[in-house]
């Protein structure tokens, strides 16, 4: 069988990648991961020159290093991730073929669904494609296990390695969503939110509320104390948000400083009462910078609250919450509006 110089110069990479990982000791978590295989591929220039910049000044080479990297030079995560995960597929599924190739025996229909696997990944785009094809290897590999085949214990190992695959492919999955400040869900993450909520709001005939909040005068906050003590408190009140919410709820970073928090199964007046409750508690907060402990002060957001009307397209329910937090505004911040009030 032959392969494609394309699939043998990615395990390269992928293995120059790893190199480096262990070279200044990374985990091998995607970020890190991401930023070494786009480096040694040399596709993306202004990450390699940079990259290139802070080896010869010696800089170290840590996690919050690679992750700045991240966030600067590599514009399309996902197509590098679901690039990556494909490589180790294709080279798991060269194995596993390999294998079954140099076993005599009846096993040519279990070589025949892995052919048509191999020409499947080729038109596989995204994280669910991936998730398909992982599990038809997981049901191939388990079939061979139980034939009994001389293969058992190779297929074993392939199998083993494909659960961690699958495994690595949920974790990547979840960080696509995930805002990488915050922790809390990124639009992506809200997308698939609304996704689910909008089929529970139909199966139950049950409304679901959102919220939508943006922090008061949060410019002065940056300018007065600099972008990182704003970052560090982007994050202490997501933290603080989160904690108001009960365990269905989703919070997630809407845009720099703004905020949008589903939730299920709420009426107007549930989520008002959220809204009210969240911020009461950060207008409480005496917030101070960690190193110096200069005092900050508090700080107070404004909000809008808004309700699903059954099969609405989300950007008319976000319409009205941004309507009711602009209303919020204007009545001179630090308050709750809903979207009755704006009408
Ligand atoms: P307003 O009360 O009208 O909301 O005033 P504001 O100053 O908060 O105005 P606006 O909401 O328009 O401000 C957005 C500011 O938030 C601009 C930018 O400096 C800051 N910002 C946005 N994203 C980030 C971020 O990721 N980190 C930091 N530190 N600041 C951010
Ligand atoms: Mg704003
Ligand atoms: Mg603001």
């Amino acid at each position: 069988m032959t392969y494609s110089e394309d699939k043998n110069r990615s395990g390269e990479y992928l293995r120059l990648a790893l190199s480096y990982l262990i070279k200044y000791d990374l985990p091998a978590n995607p970020v890190n991961y991401t930023v070494w295989y786009e480096y040694v591929s040399g596709r993306n220039l202004k990450l390699k020159k940079a990259v290139d910049l802070s080896i010869k000044s010696d800089h170290p080479m840590d996690g919050k290093c690679i992750e700045n990297f991240y966030q600067k030079y590599v514009t399309d995560g996902d197509r590098i991730v679901i690039s990556r995960l494909l490589t180790q597929i294709n080279l798991l599924l060269r194995d596993i073929t390999h294998h079954i190739l140099e076993t005599e025996g009846d096993l040519a229909g279990h070589g025949k669904s892995l052919g048509d696997l191999a020409e499947k990944i080729n038109r596989v785009h995204d994280f669910e494609g991936i998730r398909e094809i992982v599990d038809q290897m997981l049901q191939e590999t388990r079939g061979l296990i139980k034939s009994g085949s001389r293969l058992q214990s190779r297929m074993t190992v392939s199998s083993e390695d494909l659960k961690q695959l699958s495994q690595e492919l949920e974790k990547s999955q979840k960080e696509a969503q995930t805002d990488i400040l915050t922790g809390l869900a990124n639009r992506r993450g809200l997308e698939k939110v609304f996704e689910l909520e909008r089929i529970r709001a139909r199966q139950n005939m049950a409304p679901f509320c959102v919220v939508l909040m943006d922090i008061d005068h949060f410019k002065k906050v940056n300018d007065t104390h600099g972008h990182l003590v704003g970052d560090s408190m982007l994050k202490g009140i997501s933290k603080i948000l989160t904690q108001h919410l009960r365990k269905n709820d989703v919070a997630a970073r809407f845009g720099g400083e703004e905020f949008l928090v589903v939730l299920p199964e709420t009426d107007i007046d549930g989520a008002c009462a959220v809204a009210k409750k969240i911020q009461k508690a950060l207008a409480g907060k005496e917030w101070k910078v960690r190193e110096s402990g200069k005092r900050i002060g508090a700080v107070t957001v404004s909000m809008g609250v808004a309700r699903y009307a059954m099969n609405e397209p989300q950007e008319a329910l976000i319409k009205r919450a941004d309507d009711a937090l602009y209303q919020a505004k204007r009545n001179g911040r630090n308050q709750v509006v809903t979207q009755a009030d704006t009408v």
